[in-house]
C-alpha cells in the first residue's frame, strides 16, 4: 500500500468515525506545500481580427515622494490611503502587450530583463512569454514607447551582446531616438538619470542595426499607429491599435498609479523629464480616452491593465475590464 493510499484511508476513516458520532471532528486533512509559482502571467483577448496577449514582466516599486515630489505628504497619503494602497511607495505593474495581427507579431515594449536593480520582482517577461506559448524568435517587431529601463532594457541580455528577439526589428519614435543619441547629452551627469542614460546607450547599441524610427501618426505596422505623447520623455509614444471598427489605445507611461494619475492628472510627475508637458499630455490623453469611450491598455496599471477611462468631475477614474475566457479553450 502506498503512503498516499494509506494516508487517504486513514483520513477517510476518521471522517466516517466523525460522522457516526453525529458531529464533524475531521478538520485539517493534510499540510499543503507552500507554492513558489505565480500563475497567470499572461492574459489573452481579441480585438477584431487581432489577438492580443498581455504578458507580465512583473512589478516595480518607487517611493511615493519621488513620484509626486510637489504634492505634500498629507495630499499624497490621502489619495493613496483612500485607494487602499501603501502610502510610502507605489507599486506598478509591467504589462507588455503582444499583438498578433495575423501577419505580424508585435511586442509593445520589452520589460527590463532583470537589469533594473534593485527591482527583484521585475524581469519575468521571458518566462511569461513561454507560458503564453510565444517564442522570442517569432516576434517580428518590438515597439519601444520610450527609452526607460522598464521598457527598453529587455531588448538585450545582461551584457547587451545578444538581442532577446533575434529576428525582430525595433521601432522607436524618431524624436525619442534623437533625444537619447544626441552628443553632449544633458543627462550625462544628471543626479537621477546619468546611470540610466549610460545603460541606454549600451542597450541601444545592441539593436542599432535593427532600428526603424516612426514619426507621430506614422504606421508601426498595418493596424498600429504611433501617437505623440511627449513629456515623460521627449519622444514618448502611445499607440492606437485598430482592427476593423475595433479600437484600443495604449497609454504607455502617460499614466502610472491607478489612483493618482486619474484623480490628480495635473500633478507633475517626478519621473517626467518635462514636468509641465507631462501633466498636459496626461490630461489630454485621458480626455481623449474618456470622450472616445475606447478600450485602453496600460503598461503600469493593475494587471492586465485593460479597461476604460471615465470622467469624474474635473478628473477621471479607471474602470478595469472583467477577465474573459472567450479566446482560451480548456485543456
Ligand atoms: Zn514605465
Amino acid at each position: 500500500m502506498s503512503l498516499n493510499r494509506r494516508h487517504f484511508l486513514a483520513v477517510a476513516g476518521s471522517a466516517v468515525t466523525g460522522l457516526v458520532g453525529g458531529s464533524w471532528s475531521g478538520g485539517v486533512q493534510a499540510r499543503a506545500p507552500v507554492l513558489k509559482s505565480q500563475v497567470p502571467g499572461f492574459y489573452r483577448f481579441s480585438l477584431g481580427q487581432f489577438q492580443l496577449t498581455v504578458v507580465s514582466d512583473g512589478t516595480i516599486a518607487f517611493p511615493a515622494e519621488a513620484l509626486w515630489p510637489e504634492a505634500t505628504n498629507a495630499e499624497r497619503d490621502a489619495v493613496l490611503a483612500s485607494d487602499f494602497q501603501p502610502t510610502d511607495k507605489s507599486t506598478l505593474q509591467v504589462n507588455v502587450l503582444a499583438v498578433n495581427t495575423g501577419d505580424r507579431l508585435v511586442l509593445i515594449d520589452a520589460g527590463s530583463r532583470g537589469k533594473m536593480k534593485p527591482q527583484p520582482t521585475a524581469g519575468r517577461l521571458l518566462q511569461n512569454l513561454a507560458a503564453a506559448e510565444i517564442k522570442p524568435e517569432e516576434v517580428d517587431t518590438v515597439l519601444i514607447t520610450h527609452a526607460h529601463p522598464d521598457h527598453l532594457w529587455g531588448v538585450a541580455d545582461a551584457s547587451d551582446t545578444e538581442r532577446t528577439f533575434s529576428n525582430a526589428e525595433y521601432v522607436i519614435g524618431e524624436a525619442e531616438l534623437n533625444f537619447w543619441m544626441q552628443p553632449q547629452h544633458p543627462l550625462e551627469n544628471h543626479a537621477r538619470w546619468s546611470g540610466i542614460y549610460r545603460q541606454n546607450i549600451k542597450t541601444l547599441a545592441a539593436i542599432k542595426d535593427r532600428i526603424r524610427t516612426v514619426k507621430p501618426d506614422g504606421e508601426v505596422v498595418p493596424g498600429i499607429t504611433a501617437i505623440a505623447t511627449p513629456g515623460h520623455t521627449p519622444g514618448h509614444t502611445s499607440l492606437q491599435i485598430a482592427s476593423g471598427s475595433n479600437q484600443l489605445l495604449c497609454t504607455a507611461d502617460v499614466v502610472g498609479n491607478r489612483a493618482v494619475a486619474f484623480q490628480h492628472p495635473d500633478w507633475r510627475g517626478g519621473f517626467d523629464l518635462d514636468l509641465d508637458q507631462g501633466a498636459k499630455t496626461r490630461r489630454a490623453f485621458l480626455d481623449r480616452c474618456a470622450s472616445e469611450k475606447v478600450m485602453v491598455s496600460s503598461y503600469h496599471l493593475p494587471f492586465p491593465g485593460v479597461g476604460h477611462v471615465v470622467r469624474t468631475g474635473t478628473a477621471f477614474s479607471w474602470l478595469p475590464s472583467d477577465w474573459r475566457w472567450e479566446e482560451v479553450s480548456p485543456t
